[in-house]
């Protein structure tokens, strides 16, 4: 039987060629193609500047490093994400704050960010989650009252708009991946987006081990440099971007469309809001367990059975990661807050309503640009033959 993976590479030959052609050229750091990725990346988001790093997770470190946030500062986060939206706060001994999610959207909640606002907040990272848009407008409202910096994790939402400007251009720093299961890859790749002339340029510093010039470190950095042929991947994979997501769209709509024709009460695909293009990194669906009469990894054992992998991420709320509830040792160590409200942060006290609710049991169907419509239909007739 084959199998229908869930995501994969889309490469063409002119992705080869363009890396040969660096190869062959003995060129590979710092160069023209990391230049011109990143004004192509710039102007595609409609933003003034791009930095280019080696991958997501460096991005957002850099970002946070730019807006100085450090020790015992706050940073407030959703629970619903990937890792490293937290360990770069983590990185910088400052302390990730989680707030819930919105249950429309799966973002997170712009009205709990407010909640969670202490005297130490410093900045809120709205993550973008599965090609959605997090209530951007709200977030910025709220951002400004308190004077916190915006950073937008668009590591899964390259192209996905929010009431017609795209995200990551909306925040002070946006920050992308091109890992190779993202929308658009250069292998391990990320950026770091801004209108700030200033952000940027230290930006550019600290990717290269914050160093002005020779033998003159003014920053803390590292080597977060992308290479030239990851650079020339992502120049040719730009120029297709918008091609996959017009297929990531219309491959997700599609199984939405079918799926709730059926009525299937065990099964509820995502709410779509008028004033986001959601771009579907993920086609996901939520599962009533209740009503299917099993739990949510069964169901991944049957469909990947009949030769449908799915991705079944996250599975718990990021607050009970084994990091996160032994790091009470270290917070004793941050001085008191002025309020000592310190239940955000010990983080084994922490239960935050809707997001418990939906961890663990979405699961995101094959969309990729690579399936065919006999694949998405074959995909709808075993979920439907579960009952
Ligand atoms: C993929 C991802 C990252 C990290 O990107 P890498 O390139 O894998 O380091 C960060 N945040 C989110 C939401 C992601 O999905």
């Amino acid at each position: 039987m084959k199998l229908i993976k869930v995501a994969q590479p889309i490469i063409g030959i002119e992705e080869v060629n363009a890396v040969k052609q660096v190869i062959l050229s003995g060129k590979y750091i710092s160069g023209a193609k990391v230049q011109k990725f990143e004004e192509k990346f710039a102007n595609y988001l409609g933003v003034k500047y791009a930095v280019a790093v080696n991958s997501g997770t460096a991005a957002l470190h850099v970002a946070l490093s730019v807006l100085e946030i450090g020790y015992g500062n706050e940073v407030i986060v959703p629970p619903l994400t990937f890792f490293s939206t937290v360990s770069s706060i983590l990185s910088l001994n400052a302390i990730p704050i989680f707030a819930d999610i919105d249950p429309k959207t799966y973002c997170i909640d712009s009205e709990d960010v407010e909640n969670k606002i202490s005297e130490r907040t410093k900045a809120v990272i709205p993550v973008h989650l599965y090609g959605n848009a997090a209530d951007m407008e709200r977030i910025m409202k709220v951002a400004k009252k308190f004077k916190l910096k915006v950073i937008e994790d668009a590591a899964q939402a390259h192209g996905t708009e929010y009431k017609g400007n795209k995200v990551g251009s909306i925040g002070d720093i946006g920050i992308f991946s091109f890992f190779a299961t993202k929308h658009i890859t250069t292998g391990e790749g990320g950026i770091l987006v801004t209108n700030n002339k200033r952000y940027a340029e230290k930006a550019k510093l600290i990717r290269n081990h914050g160093m002005k010039d020779r033998d003159n470190h003014i920053y803390l950095g590292y080597n977060y440099r992308m290479t030239e042929m990851a650079a020339a991947m992502g120049i040719v994979q730009l120029t297709k971007l918008e091609g996959f997501n017009k297929k990531r769209i219309k491959n997700s709509l599609y199984l939405i469309n079918e799926l709730n024709k059926i009525k299937i009460p065990w099964l509820k695909t995502p709410q779509l809001e008028q004033h986001i293009k959601h771009t579907f990194f993920w086609c996901p669906v939520f599962i009533d367990e209740k009503k299917l009469g099993m739990n949510t990894k069964q169901l991944i054992k049957i469909l990947l059975n009949k030769g449908i992998e799915t991705r079944h991420r996250y599975w718990e709320p990021l607050y009970k990661q084994k990091v996160l509830r032994n790091r009470r040792k270290y917070q004793k160590r941050i001085p008191p807050k002025k309020n000592q409200n310190t239940k955000e942060t010990n983080y084994k006290n922490i239960y935050l309503k809707n997001a418990e609710r939906v961890a663990g049991k979405f699961i995101g169907l094959p969309n990729h640009v690579g399936l065919k419509k006999e694949d998405l239909d074959y995909i709808i007739d075993v979920v439907k033959g579960i009952i």
